[in-house]
């Protein structure tokens, strides 16, 4: 007599999804024990196993009577339950059956629980990448669980900002408790917030819907429905539902909330987990890094795709026809978090909702629909707002005064980073940067945003002797500096032909020589490879520098890749306001990845 018991997930429905483990165990069973319309899923699978159904209700009785078959007939028994049987599904009942018989793992009959595909995981891979980051399953069946603790698990989900799938959200019976989530989840969460609603995923009646929270109950929703409700980030791209893995919590000037594009989004340094960021790569991921053909960043330029329409769905059916919350445009399906609920460092998210949930439990006597729930605007998240510094377009002379306000403003939390490009970055935890900002501006620094925008880079004209050169390099400063470009740009501008700050080394150098001004375009400002830009024209006269420039500036803008460096497009277009491009001197030198 050796019996054993068999507690299987059998996935979504499917044949496919079906994992090898819960085939074979399957196959050594001599009794199936489920709910009989589980039972008819599987029933192919089948060959002379006895099979023992039962109704929705009757689980412990199925969970007895398999214990009893398995440990006084000794038999090989399956229990079976879709999707996975640890998730509201039939493997808890049995061992809570065994405990209560004294069982142990070394006396008793033995057991295997064969995991399968969640719901979760089903309904998430039809939508797209709706989970991707802190998720959680609530079941809002109140049926073996009081509604008051449903409601405020619904709650402290919202508030934590966790993708959320709902189970067993709507029966013929149970109808309000899905009206309740919706309300407690609008509280926390922008009435534009994705929302998917897969019914009988992998099944012959397979179908999906990407709506909004607030739209949501204006579809069928019902036993065999998973909800899926997006997080602050989450976005719908081409019809499909997607989480980005974290959030960013850095803001810059004139930004209070994060452009989320997806070239930016994708750089390392927005992973702080990821092995690479950590220095932790080992041999194997390195060297697949260094055997990139060039520039890694820009490299991951691959993502220019992703802000393209796909044209095709390639997808079978139901997400054709569902309706989207957005159109196919990149801008405009990436949906921001609501301006009131900045987002943060989802540790300290997790953090305010542990200390909300805690609050709670000694407030919340009754529903959570009268329970005072915190509106959205209670986040007063932790934003780090950081900026550039510098104390002129030509003036490199920061005072004592200048400074001390620098150091004040940046306190004990904030830093201050000295940088290659003649500025200072301030960056300070604030949600609130106005006063900082009007403080510097006050004692005449200048300050610009961070990341990919122009930047004017000025010699100090020989500390301001040779001052002819400085209103052209302050107009252009002031046209262009700070302007948000597809890639960082920079102008070099050197007041005299010793041109000795280096201008024919950026992006653009502009260098005033005897009155007129010489112009370098496409200098590959990074790398072992780096060289000058091509020296396009000599004795621009000074009436028109300003202009051509912005021309040149306004297409790079224009007709740029995201993430493209300037001269990179420069040889891709070939030509720009008449200066062809040409091919530079080159060192003949392997290209390195980056850290390499
Ligand atoms: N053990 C199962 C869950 C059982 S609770 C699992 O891990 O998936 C029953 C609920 O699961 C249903 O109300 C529905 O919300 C969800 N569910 C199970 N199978 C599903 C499927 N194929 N498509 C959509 N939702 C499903």
């Amino acid at each position: 007599m050796s019996g054993k018991l068999f507690v299987i997930g059998f996935g979504p429905g499917s044949f496919e999804h079906i994992t090898k483990r819960a085939r074979e165990a399957i196959q050594e069973s001599d009794v199936i024990i489920g709910y009989s319309t589980y039972v008819d899923l599987i029933r192919e699978l089948l060959t002379d196993q006895e099979v023992v159904s039962t109704g929705m209700t009757e689980e412990v009785a199925r969970a007895r009577e398999a214990v009893r078959q398995a440990e006084v007939e000794g038999k090989k028994v399956a229990v079976i339950s879709s999707g996975d049987a640890g998730v509201y599904g039939m493997a808890g009942l049995v061992y809570e059956v065994l405990v209560e018989k004294g069982w142990t793992e070394a006396t008793g009959v033995p057991i295997e629980i064969v995991p399968g595909i969640s719901a979760i995981n089903s309904c998430g891979a039809i939508l797209g990448a709706p989970i991707m980051h802190d998720a959680c399953t609530i079941s809002l069946s109140d049926h073996l669980t009081p509604w008051e603790l449903i409601a405020r698990r619904i709650d402290a989900a919202g508030m934590a900002d966790f993708v959320i799938a709902l189970y067993n959200p709507r029966s013929g019976r149970r109808t309000r408790q899905i009206v309740e989530a919706q309300r407690i989840l609008l509280q926390y969460r922008s009435p534009d917030t994705p929302v998917g609603i897969v019914k009988s995923a992998f099944r012959e009646r397979e179908h999906v819907v990407v709506t909004t929270l607030a739209q949501m109950l204006e579809h069928d929703i019902g036993m065999l429905t998973t909800v899926i409700i997006g997080n602050t980030s989450t976005f719908v791209y081409d019809g499909k539902m997607i989480t980005p893995r974290g959030y960013q919590r850095k803001y810059t000037l004139s930004a209070d909330e994060q452009p989320l594009k997806p070239h930016q989004r994708l750089r390392v340094e927005n992973e702080p987990w990821s092995l690479e960021a950590a220095g932790e790569a080992d041999e194997t991921a390195h060297s697949s890094i260094s055997s990139a053909p060039s520039d890694r960043k820009e490299a991951q330029g691959g993502s220019v795709t992703l802000a393209t329409p796909l044209i095709e769905n390639t997808d079978s059916g139901p997400t054709a026809t569902a309706p989207v919350t957005a159109t196919a445009t990149a801008t405009a399906v990436l949906v921001a978090p609501p301006a009131t609920q900045t987002v943060q460092n989802p540790l300290d998210w997790a953090m305010q909702a542990l200390t909300a949930v805690n609050e709670a439990k000694g407030i919340v006597t009754q529903p959570a629909s009268n329970s005072g729930i915190r509106p959205v605007s209670s986040f007063t998240p932790e934003m780090i707002f950081e900026c550039a510094v510098s104390p002129g377009v030509a003036n490199k002379k920061i005072t004592p005064q200048q400074m001390m306000a620098l150091a004040e403003v940046a306190g004990e939390k904030g830093e201050l980073e000295y940088t290659p490009h003649h500025q200072i970055i301030l960056r300070v935890p604030t949600a609130s940067p106005d006063s900082i900002t009007a403080r510097l501006r006050q004692l005449g620094l200048i300050l610009s945003p961070i990341g990919d925008v122009l930047q004017v880079k000025a010699c100090d004209f020989c500390d301001g002797e040779k001052k002819d050169g400085i209103p052209f390099a302050e107009e252009l400063h002031q046209k262009l500096g700070g302007k948000e470009m597809p890639k960082e740009l920079k102008i070099g501008f050197n007041g005299c032909g010793m041109a000795c700050y280096g201008a024919v080394k950026e992006d653009i150098g502009i260098v005033f020589r005897k009155g007129k001004f010489d112009l370098f375009l496409g200098a590959k400002t990074v790398g072992r490879n780096a060289h000058s830009g091509i020296p396009v024209a000599e004795g621009i006269p000074k009436e028109e520098i300003v202009s051509l420039v912005e021309r040149i500036v306004t297409r790079f803008k224009q007709e740029a890749f995201p993430n493209e460096r300037f001269h990179k497009y420069f040889q891709r277009v070939g030509e720009l306001e008449g200066y062809a491009w040409r091919e530079p001197a080159k060192a003949e030198i392997e290209n390195a990845a980056c850290g390499d």
